[in-house]
């Protein structure tokens, strides 16, 4: 079969490699759909401390099931699925109280295990333990449903957030996870404010009467941005780091007292867990959350390489690989 493998920093191959075959606990996939997303621009540039080369990368998933391990129960070939990217090990004491997210003993598929951007894959006993394998509803395709992964993202720091009724949210950033953020949080009437053409603190106080946004989400990696999110925080808002910032260049200036006596709230999100990704798929099938029209590309995966690039340039919205 066909995989892209990670080598080193600027040094992805697409090469032939021998069919996985899945252990008594897993499952062997049929990749259909791996999209791609800035995380995979990061790793071809900068590599990851997780990624022990080669590794096929890719973790935003749905295929369909083609072998089923001895042990495994409840799925069989055909069933089509998606799988979660981040791996809780699910018996810490983060995971026992429900914060999947920040087990520190968590793994990653296309980090510590081969991804999508394969014909097949192998998906680990582990993810199956911790309920990380959705059925695909009907009516939803598997490139929609490659989407969960960073909706349920989305989902987990709107969830920190406390987004809820009747809240003014500025979401800053228009990638994938920014537009993400825009469907989900949409009960509020869209205003796009482009900033190189006006200022987004006047802008933002004209549109909200002058009291700022009750939740502010930067899904961007500018630390100037989360620098000028205090000034754009309604009393009492919340304001979601959502995007990490280069790993050289971490330290921001915040303005201490606007958070102290505006009563902000900053809060950090980052990945999702099983159950996130459950609650995204199905708020892709519902339509509650459509996707279908944030893909703009679907590239085979011969060209993963420039499909990387078409993230890296900003070119796109979604741009999935059918290997
Ligand atoms: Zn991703
Ligand atoms: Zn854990």
């Amino acid at each position: 079969m066909r995989v892209a493998r990670f080598y080193a920093p600027g040094d992805i191959r697409l090469e032939d490699a021998p069919e996985p075959g899945p252990g008594p606990g897993d499952l062997k996939l049929r990749v259909r759909n791996c999209s791609t997303c800035g995380t995979d621009v990061k790793i071809s540039r900068y590599g990851h401390p997780h990624i022990v080369p080669p590794r096929v990368l890719g973790h935003e998933i749905a295929g369909e099931v083609v072998e089923t391990g001895a042990e495994v129960a409840g799925w069989r070939p055909g069933d089509r699925v998606q799988v979660i990217a981040a791996i809780p090990c699910g018996h810490c004491r983060q995971c026992r109280r429900g914060q999947m997210t920040v087990c520190p003993n968590q793994e990653s598929i296309g980090y510590h295990y081969d991804g999508g951007f394969a014909e097949y894959m192998v998906v680990p006993a582990k993810v199956l333990r911790v309920n990380g394998v959705n059925r695909v509803p009907e009516g939803v395709s598997f490139a929609e449903a490659s989407v969960t992964e960073p909706l349920a993202c989305v989902l987990n720091g709107q969830e920190l957030a406390r987004v809820g009724e009747g809240d003014d949210v500025l979401i800053i950033g228009s990638g994938p996870i920014g537009c993400l953020h825009a469907r989900l949080a949409r009960s509020l009437p869209d205003a796009a404010i482009c900033t190189a053409e006006v200022d987004l603190v006047d802008e933002v106080r004209k549109q909200t009467d002058g009291e700022g946004a009750s939740v502010v989400i930067v899904a961007a990696a500018a630390g100037a941005v989360q620098e000028l999110a205090p000034q754009l925080a309604a009393r009492q808002g919340r304001i979601s780091f959502f995007g990490g910032l280069p790993k050289d260049n971490p330290l921001v200036t915040l303005d201490s007292n606007a958070i102290h006596y505006r009563e902000l709230t900053i809060v950090g999100a980052n990945g999702s867990s099983p159950a996130h990704n459950a609650r995204a798929l199905q708020a892709i099938a519902s339509g509650d959350v459509p996707v279908a029209d944030l893909i703009t590309h679907r590239l085979p995966l011969e060209d993963v390489l420039e499909a990387i690039e078409i993230v890296a340039r900003g070119e796109a919205i979604k741009v999935t690989i059918e290997p």
